[in-house]
């Protein structure tokens, strides 16, 4: 969510650099700090985002003072090699304004986790992790004693149907196949039986459903909600993954469902209903409620937890935010208490009779196998004996009487003797059970609202137990943990990334457009398109949220599916972007045709982002930069031209410096059609710059200085202006590689090429921070479930040193290492602003080498932070930060948590900060270690359903920046 976006106008129409400025001068537009939003309770996400950027800024903001420290050069090599000196940084002696974050706001984490009763940490530390012969975790159910006289019961049983939106196979076949078919069905057979109820949460079904509805069935349907026979639960676009998506994603797919459900069906859900994502954020019980949700149902959390929620009858519970001391944003809980949400673990402890009262199959001859018994006057007596004793001990787990049975699985209800058998069967033992007066036992067909209405008037004089954290990671059974899905198909998570980040800066500039269009009274000539085109990829990118989707848990064919839309949805997002700066640019006056592209492309799903290399006419090109964001902006950008004889000038026509890095055309040779530039772009909150780059001769260029370690070629040809050192086939190990800016200092080795101090430039101070890649052997994991052998091991030496290179400069340094796996890149940039004070780390990695299958790769960091019992810091959806502490006694697996934008270790004296460009998994197992997985490639399936490993690994490139 940081990129500028740069698009570029060809110069190949009239709307030249001069024209843009004129007319972006009078609109005020480059000049104007803009504004999106007023400061009022919506802004609260905003407010949060802030206090957390803030926690990681207090570490850095210190070195902008030094700004005034010359660079000085600490480069090792014989001065002589060198054919051009480098030359000094232009940027030394600027001053910008640098904002101490508000300390007040940024409160600590440890004082706030008081107001709650229970944290996700505590129950971490004191769940039992020993499971039962058959390899699950036991629960402290109570045995149902026939004596006792027991207090009245009530039971809501649920039936629902959980619809994957893609999985096994694409959304577009399950709804022909299946989904389509329940629907229909339960039109019907809710009329038929209108004491029968039903639940439903996955908009993006029912939405396309009602296209092909006629008028009064969608009349019907609605009677049916506003009757509440049928309740729409959660009512998401999907239910969401909540271990590798982003918030805002996850807000904007909630906004498109309930959106959706508003205008179709007018009706707010009431109840979250998320009984299939692997594990439950902490964030999203927040976003639920602020979305107007008042209680919540999960499943999928780890069975040890749930044990000891359970044995302080704390299955029910209100989710707390840390930071929230009023109790404001609490939302009631539900957790079901058994392994999955099918009929088999719902009305008791006892699958093997819980499986009895599954009556899909019954009276059906085709399915004999299957089919359960019915209900009849012979058995009606023993049958209902097992169902109540069921109940009684299922109730024993919670603290009051009321409990919810879902009478339910994946794609049921498609056939209508399905809804006969499971109502027919039903009634007769309700009737029953609710007849016996004293087992003092009601039992009724409802929703989750119905069930939530009955427990809140049930508890009205009692507090539910209030519980702060998170439910990662999640083991349901055989200390098997789904911990390797937070890695799993990297090239997808990063995509929907990207996608992400172009959609919020197209729905910005949207809205811009359209604001200011209507200001200057003219016509938004795209209106319509941009909004339809929005929309879509809004949805595509919703889609991809789906439990199985961003998870990397699907089919090969089912993620080609996914990455087509998701290709869509960046192609459209982009043209949104060119058509609303266009019209921006142009007061309104040219909205066509469109004559800015993209600086970033995607030519295919499969294929990942690229850069495109920008034509220099001869009367110049035109570059526009915008800063999606609402702060100022002073940073570095580097651009692909054909030329190293161009000029860049600014708005005012001034020639600004630049620095000229080569392109790469082999390990060790440069091209020469194609360059590099990076220069200084300084924005305004939401501004539009424009630069023109044209031919001619620049005495503001920096041409960089090359450099190779480990091989006995450089091939830089003798026109071109990089300076160049002799290439070093084998360095020594004491000849370390240096780069630096005014605030930090980072020592390389030259053999490996990688990592190992770093130095704080104003307090002298050394961290050692080593960097290695590494990886796990598989034992038994595959694209849920991480199930390693041993320890990770070193990646082995059978390629040889890799060749190292070095690209230096006044703006910015950079050590790439290319190991055959991974390409491995440290940026440092010499601005004295944020982006200058950190290591930018970039990796792409290619796991397509024979040696790599059942692999994990990761980064690990060495550093020499003392984290206290092991304790480390990762994020919750990119919105909040959450304690983590490793138990190394429960094993590797075990220790793997979701990091979807940062992770932190510290001591007192020092603190290390990873962000993230992309969710991936993050463990630190030893102290002062800090290691994210990268990829993975594993030839088996894990036994979690999908029935195939994951081989379609792509090159993938993983962007993250340490602090
Ligand atoms: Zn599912």
């Amino acid at each position: 969510m940081i990129d500028m976006h740069i698009l570029e106008n060809r110069q190949d129409h009239d709307l030249g650099v001069g024209k843009i400025e004129k007319i972006a001068n009078e609109t005020g537009w480059l000049e104007k700090p803009l504004f999106l939003w007023q400061q009022d309770g919506s802004m609260k996400f905003q407010q949060r985002l802030v206090c957390i950027a803030a926690t990681s800024i207090i570490v850095v903001v210190y070195l902008i003072f030094l700004a005034n420290v010359h660079l000085v050069s600490l480069h090792g090599q014989d001065s002589e090699q060198i054919k051009v000196s480098l030359r000094e940084s232009p940027l030394h002696l600027t001053n910008y304004d640098w904002q101490e974050p508000d300390q007040q706001q940024c409160r600590l984490l440890d004082n706030l986790e008081s107001f709650s009763n229970l944290t996700s940490l505590y129950l971490r530390d004191k769940a039992k992790y020993d499971t039962l012969s058959n390899g699950q975790y036991e629960l402290p159910t109570k045995s149902y004693d026939p004596d006792d006289i027991p207090e009245k019961l009530n039971v809501i049983l649920i039936p629902h149907s959980h619809n994957d939106a893609g999985w096994l196979r694409t959304l577009e076949e399950y709804y022909i196949y299946t989904t389509k078919k329940i629907l229909n069905n339960m039109m019907i057979k809710l009329k038929q039986y209108p004491k029968m109820t039903f639940v439903w949460a996955e908009t993006v079904f029912l939405s396309m459903w009602w296209n092909e509805l006629e008028d009064d069935t969608k009349v019907h349907v609605r009677n049916l909600v506003k009757r509440g026979q049928l309740e729409i639960v959660l009512g998401g676009w999907v239910m969401p993954d909540e271990a590798s998506t982003h918030y805002v994603s996850v807000i904007d797919q909630l906004m498109e469902g309930h959106l959706w459900l508003y205008e179709n069906l007018h009706v707010k859900p009431q109840n979250s209903w998320s009984i299939d994502p692997f594990g439950h954020s902490g964030t999203v019980p927040y976003i639920l409620k602020k979305s107007g949700i008042d209680n919540m149902v999960i499943q999928r959390i780890h069975q040890a937890t749930k044990s000891a929620l359970a044995s302080v009858k704390s299955l029910e519970y209100n989710w707390h935010q840390p930071w929230d001391t009023s109790g404001k944003y609490d939302i009631l809980c539900h957790v079901m208490p058994y392994m999955l949400y099918s009929i088999q673990y719902t009305c008791g402890p006892d699958p093997y009779v819980c499986f009895q009262f599954d009556f899909r199959h019954s009276d059906n001859p085709e399915k004999k196998a299957f089919a359960k018994r019915k209900i009849t006057g012979a058995n009606i007596d023993k049958m209902a004996n097992y169902l109540y004793q069921q109940f009684r001990k299922k109730s024993s787990l919670y603290e009051y009487n009321t409990i919810l049975v879902p009478i339910g699985d994946d794609f049921r209800y498609d056939s209508l003797h399905e809804w006969d058998e499971q109502y027919n069967n039903y009634q007769q033992l309700m009737r029953y059970l609710n007849s016996r007066k004293h087992w003092n036992i009601n039992v009724q067909f409802g929703t989750v609202a119905d069930y939530f209405s009955l427990l809140k008037r049930e508890s009205k004089k009692k507090n539910f137990p209030t519980l702060a954290g998170d439910f990662f990671p999640y083991s349901d059974q055989n200390y098997l943990y789904w911990t390797g899905f937070y890695t799993t198909r990297p090239f997808d998570k990063r995509f929907s990334r990207e996608v992400e980040s172009n959609l919020r800066t197209a729905d910005i500039l949207n809205t811009l457009a359209f604001g200011y269009c209507n200001k200057w009274n003219v016509k938004f000539a795209h209106s319509h398109e941009t909004a339809s085109l929005l929309q879509q990829a809004r949805r595509h990118l919703g889609l991809f949220l789906h439990h199985d989707a961003i998870t990397g848990t699907s089919k090969d064919y089912v993620m080609e599916n996914y990455e087509s839309k998701l290709l869509e949805a960046y192609n459209d997002t982009q043209k949104v972007m060119s058509m609303a700066l266009q019209t921006l640019l142009t007061k309104g006056k040219f909205p066509s045709p469109l004559i800015l592209s993209p600086d970033l492309v995607r030519q295919k799903f499969n294929v990942g982002t690229s850069q495109r290399t920008i034509s220099i006419s001869d009367s110049g090109t035109t570059i526009v930069v915008f800063n999606p964001l609402p702060k100022n902006r002073n940073m570095l950008i580097s651009l692909i031209v054909n030329t190293d004889d161009l000029q860049v000038l600014d708005k005012n026509m001034k020639i600004m410096s630049y620095q000229l890095n080569p392109v790469w055309i082999s390990k060790v040779s440069v091209s020469r059609s194609k360059f590099e530039i990076t220069f200084l772009v300084e924005l305004p909150p939401l501004g539009i710059h424009t630069f023109l780059l044209r031919k001619g001769d620049c005495k503001e260029m920096y041409p960089s200085l090359l450099s190779v370690y480990n091989s006995m070629e450089l091939d830089v040809a003798p026109n071109l202006k990089f300076a160049q050192n002799r290439p070093v086939f084998q360095p020594k190990q004491s000849q370390k590689l240096r780069i630096e800016n005014d605030f930090i200092l980072g020592e390389f080795d030259p053999v490996t090429g990688l990592l190992q101090k770093v130095l704080d430039k104003r307090t002298g101070n050394v961290t050692n921070i080593q960097i290695q890649f590494m990886y796990y052997t598989s034992r038994g994991s595959g694209a849920y479930i991480f199930f390693p052998k041993g320890e990770a091991d070193p990646l082995p030496n059978v390629w040889g040193q890799p060749v190292v290179r070095v690209t230096e400069g006044p703006l910015m340094s950079k050590i790439e290492v290319l190991h055959p796996i991974i390409h491995h890149t440290v940026i440092l940039y010499k601005v004295p602003t944020e982006q200058g004070q950190n290591f930018h780390i970039q990796n792409v990695v290619d796991m397509h080498a024979s040696k790599t299958k059942d692999w994990e790769i990761i980064m690990r960091l060495h550093t020499d932070v003392m984290n206290e019992n092991l304790q480390y810091y990762s994020d919750q959806n990119g919105y909040q930060l959450i304690k983590r502490r490793t138990k190394s006694e429960i094993g590797i697996a075990a220790n793997y948590f979701p990091m979807t934008t940062m992770s932190i270790i510290e001591d007192s004296a020092k603190r290390v900060t990873i962000h993230a460009g992309q969710a991936h998994g993050v463990a630190s197992l030893k102290q002062g270690e800090l290691e994210i997985m990268l990829d993975r490639q594993l030839m088996y399936d894990d036994n979690k359903g999908l029935g195939q490993g994951v081989t379609d690994n792509k090159p993938t490139l993983v962007n993250s920046f340490y602090r």
